[in-house]
């Protein structure tokens, strides 16, 4: 079938197999034209079949030759429906991984379950032995509690009062004024629940406690700071009282691994362009300005710059994981330059539906937008026919 983008707001329902592919094999030339990695050797990835997740896999794979397990959410092609990109993301991935030869496996589920944390700790046992590396990089609108069953909703608020700022419908570049009134005690808790850490945590000690974590394992999250123009709706909203609780998972893991020489830290990460940062208002305004200048800086990094830098320059090759011992790596250190953030705000305070394209990279924004679903890959053919039944090798 002709496979084209069907976008909902910022949803796009349909993804392109060979798009995915194409965007694949770019991040993988990226990673094998750098200097080659010294670890990890077994890693397990959950949340690895789009944005930070997949990325970090790739670099583990293909800068380190480290044998991977993935665990993702994502749907195969049913009829005229095509698969989620992080199916055909991942199908792409694990044919590359085997020409190289490394061991990987894929398993599909629900990452909050006790069912796939089995399922993950029997292919450890029975593949690899042990994982020296766990990545934590779900991001998710809704966790069933593994244990009461509750079924959570995150939602994206600011708390304590309602925040008013610009925003921008990034496929038409107009802006405009949002409020968004503030969450309820009951909306924070809810996605504390689902973004915090206590699902990390879960993962962490059930692999501690089934022995296939091996001795000086470091686990690492994902989070974001970002600008003080977007703390009411990120980083002191329902969302950053998430984040805030998986810090603080990740000081008391850490305690917790160092008894065995491991480690766990928190990377803070760039703002980018994924499928779970377009549906936060104000924030595609904000990257679609963050990415001009940076850009014009020649500072701008995509998912696969940023993870092998953490890999490189953090957490293997004898990098120092974080600035004086603590629990936070901070690879967004580019985007929050003085001279990067002065540049981005000047322009904020003059951004109007009129000079977008002169004061920010909508291109870049929806280009990228495009790309998480597989299209506006370069070289490939989207007049032509292509077969959206893909398997994904080595799913288990
Ligand atoms: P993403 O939406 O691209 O990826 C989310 C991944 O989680 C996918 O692989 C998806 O399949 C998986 N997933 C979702 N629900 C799942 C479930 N129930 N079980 C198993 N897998 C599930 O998101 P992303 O932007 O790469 O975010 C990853 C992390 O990075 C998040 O913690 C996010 O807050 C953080 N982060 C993102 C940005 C950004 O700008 N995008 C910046 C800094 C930090």
């Amino acid at each position: 079938m002709i496979i084209q983008p069907k976008t909902r707001g910022f949803i796009c329902t349909t993804a392109h197999p060979e798009g995915c592919a194409g965007q694949i094999q770019e991040q993988i030339d990226y990673v094998r034209a750098q200097k080659k990695l010294s670890g990890p050797a077994n890693v397990l990835v959950i949340g690895a079949s789009t944005g930070y997740g997949l990325a970090s896999r790739i670099a583990a794979a293909f800068g380190a030759g480290a044998n991977t397990i993935g665990v993702f959410f994502d749907k195969a092609a049913e009829g005229a429906r095509t698969a989620s990109a992080g199916w055909y993301n991942s199908a792409a991935f694990e044919q590359e991984a085997a020409k190289l030869g490394l061991k990987s496996f894929s398993i599909v589920g629900d990452a909050f379950s006790d069912a796939i944390k089995t399922k993950t700790i029997d292919l450890i046992k029975a593949e690899f032995g042990t994982v020296d590396l766990v990545v934590y990089s779900v991001a998710s609108p809704r966790r069933t509690h593994p244990v009461t069953g509750e079924v959570f909703s995150s939602v994206i608020k600011p708390v304590g009062e309602a925040y008013t700022n610009k925003t921008m419908n990034f496929h038409t570049g107009e802006v405009s004024t949002v409020t968004i009134e503030p969450a309820t005690d009951d909306e924070v808790r809810q996605t504390i629940a689902v973004m915090g850490g206590e699902d990390w945590g879960m993962w962490i000690n059930q692999l501690q406690g089934a022995g296939v974590l091996a001795d000086g394992a470091t686990t690492v999250a994902y989070s974001y700071i970002g600008p003080k123009i977007t703390h009411p709706i990120y980083r002191d909203g329902t969302i950053g009282q998430a984040k805030n609780h998986l810090e603080q998972t990740a000081i008391a893991l850490n305690e917790q691994l160092s008894a065995t020489g491991g480690r766990a830290f928190v990377s803070v990460n760039k703002a980018l362009v994924t499928q779970s940062s377009s549906a936060i208002p104000v924030v595609p305004l904000y990257i679609s300005a963050l990415y001009r200048v940076m850009k014009e800086k020649e500072l701008h990094e995509n998912c696969i710059q940023q993870m092998y830098r953490l890999f490189a320059d953090h957490l293997y090759n004898g990098g120092e994981a974080a600035a004086d011992g603590s629990h936070l790596i901070r690879i967004d250190d580019w985007e929050m330059r003085e001279d990067v953030q002065i540049e981005v705000m000047r322009r904020w305070n003059e951004l109007e539906t009129d000079n977008v394209p002169e004061l920010a990279d909508l291109k870049g924004y929806q280009d990228d937008f495009f790309h998480l679903f597989g299209f506006r890959t370069e070289g490939v053919d989207y007049e032509a026919e292509a077969e959206p039944a893909v398997a994904i090798p080595n799913m288990v």
